[in-house]
């Protein structure tokens, strides 16, 4: 899979997706990741990429030039027009199954804002998704757009290891995980819950779904009401649904 995040901080996305999982998966050939210097399309001369806003109002916009050619630069390049997410807190916000379902694409295009944001025009000459990562306002969309390519790459097949597997974590089925524990057995008092060393294989796994049940009761009580649950499960926990 392919990510070109269009941006006016390169290094900020390139150094912060270096490392790790997914700097392991660039170097297996897995993903590739380029930004592309939005500053380097300006025709201004003096390499402006902002200009006031139209009516008036605080702070600066980016205009729509040299965002439309950074990204044109990219399509030409790959030969198509290929999903194009702009970065910005007025999309609907970033879920698990958004991630699933831009995971599918051979190519994406994030376009992080910075200023009061960009242009109208160019957004609705480009912009296929608009995707927020939270009910907040950031200074720019270069978090966001690493935020997206973390999410996202984990579903691209080969990228996680086995022992690293998503398949029973959090959201799936719309249920938190479990609580989960390592060694030693005893910790400042604390011990591992017994069951997880019995060895049956069964009895843990019902103990994993109703842990996973009533932490997702306690934490996130909005998430259960979509859960997969069994009948026997939503007669059990039918006050919380
Ligand atoms: N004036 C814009 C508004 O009120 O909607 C906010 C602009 S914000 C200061 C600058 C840029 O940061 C945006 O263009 C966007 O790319 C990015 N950004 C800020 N908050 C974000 C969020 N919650 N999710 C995704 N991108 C965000």
């Amino acid at each position: 899979m392919n990510f070109h995040i269009l941006t006016l901080f390169p290094d900020m996305v390139m150094q912060g997706l270096s490392t790790s999982i997914i700097g392991r998966a660039k170097d297996k050939g897995l993903l590739s990741i380029e930004a592309v210097n939005i500053r380097d399309y300006t025709l201004e001369r003096h390499k402006k990429v902002d200009d006031y806003p139209y009516g008036g109002g605080a702070g600066m916009l980016m205009q729509a030039q040299p965002v439309y050619d950074a990204w044109k630069s990219v399509v030409d390049r790959i030969g198509y027009k290929p999903r194009t997410v702009y970065l910005t807190p007025q999309g609907p916000t970033f879920t698990q199954p958004m991630a699933k379902d831009l995971a599918q694409a051979k190519d994406l295009i994030l376009l992080c804002g910075h200023y009061e944001g960009i242009d109208e025009r160019v957004l609705e000459e480009i912009v296929t998704d608009y995707v927020s990562i939270g009910d907040y306002v950031l200074t720019g969309g270069e978090l966001p757009a690493m935020v997206m390519v973390d999410a996202i790459s984990r579903m691209v097949p080969g990228v996680l290891t086995n022992d690293e597997s998503g398949s029973t974590e959090s959201f799936e089925g719309n249920l938190l995980e479990y609580p989960q524990y390592s060694r030693p057995e005893e910790w400042m008092g604390k011990k591992v819950p017994s069951i997880l060393l019995s060895g049956d294989h069964k009895k843990v796994d019902e103990w994993r779904r109703e842990q996973a049940i009533l932490r997702t009761i306690k934490r996130r009580p909005d998430l259960l009401k979509k859960a997969e649950l069994t009948k026997k499960e939503q007669m059990k926990y039918q006050e919380y649904l």
